[in-house]
């Protein structure tokens, strides 16, 4: 573990010498081919901003952290041995998870709670909280992915849900939500924890095989289904079958960037049947109004 705290600056310094840094670093040479991010993992505001006016009851709700994370991600990141990058203070001191232009990264108010020690703060003082904890917890991350180049890694933030927001209920025990790298939302427990789903040609060729990886269509990402896999060499148009053999593999799946979900075969004993149709365009637009 090597915590790194942030810069003094001058008279502008947010943290005591004495509080906690800006970030945590857990296994930082942890192997997995993963980085683990929380955002929001802690609810702790600097001495010198009172606790913006907030009472201790209100800095344990969800508009100060994400409660929770903070305790899955150590966990995971020691399940899977990754590193974990954490965020050391309150997202109502400067959202981590913002961008340092959007009304939400130092907001006046959270959920109809009016955050006192927000309003009417000068350039001056917004600075000194993006140079004490916005940069230099984004700058660690940096760095991490920077000393992994050429080591495939799979960027997680964790975050948790308040299970109602407004008016809407979330009944949902997990999340995924996800941009262009389709490993996490179509086959998660490769990513997780290394699964293997067998990849095989529906129509072989008789072709001597090839060490392939095979991927996905988001050329711009590393968008993986299974690496360095003996595997003969398919023409355009040929079909692959990916073994998911369990039931999240599909449950998991995304349509993301308008694109047709795969069909699904049950393979039983020695017959196969197809249970559910390759989605058309038509699928996809069906529920637009
Ligand atoms: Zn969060």
């Amino acid at each position: 573990m090597t915590p790194t705290g942030a810069q003094p600056l001058g008279n502008l310094a947010l943290l005591a010498a004495d509080e906690p840094p800006a970030f945590e670093i857990v296994n930082a040479q942890g192997s997995a081919d993963a980085v683990l991010v929380c955002d929001h993992a802690s609810n702790r505001i600097p001495r010198q901003l009172a606790s913006l006016g907030l009472t201790p009851y209100q800095l344990l709700q969800h508009i100060a952290w994400d409660p929770g994370a903070a305790e899955v991600a150590r966990r995971l990141a020691a399940r899977i041995d990754a590193p974990l990058i954490l965020g050391g203070y309150s997202r109502l001191v400067i959202d981590l998870n913002r961008p340092l232009a959007s009304p939400e990264s130092i907001p006046e108010q959270s959920a109809g709670v009016p955050v006192s020690g927000n309003c009417g703060l000068t350039p001056q003082a917004r600075d000194g909280r993006v140079a004490a904890l916005f940069a230099p917890y984004h700058q660690a991350i940096s760095d991490l992915l920077e000393r992994r180049a050429g080591q495939p890694t799979l960027l997680i933030s964790i975050h948790s849900f308040p299970p109602v927001l407004g008016d809407e209920r979330r009944p949902w025990p997990v999340g995924v939500a996800y941009g262009r790298d389709r490993r996490l939302a179509d086959l998660l427990r490769p990513a997780l924890y290394g699964a293997f789903h067998r990849v095989e040609p529906v129509a072989p060729r008789g072709r001597p095989a090839e060490l392939v990886d095979v991927v996905g269509p988001v050329c711009e990402t590393s968008d993986f289904l299974a690496r360095r896999r003996e595997l003969e060499r398919p023409e355009p148009g040929d079909l692959l079958a990916v073994r998911d053999a369990g039931a999240y593999a599909f449950a998991m799946s995304s349509n993301y960037n308008m694109r047709p979900r795969a069909a699904e075969a049950l393979v039983e004993g020695g017959r196969v049947r197809l249970i559910r149709r390759r989605e058309t365009f038509d699928d996809l637009v069906r529920t637009e109004i």
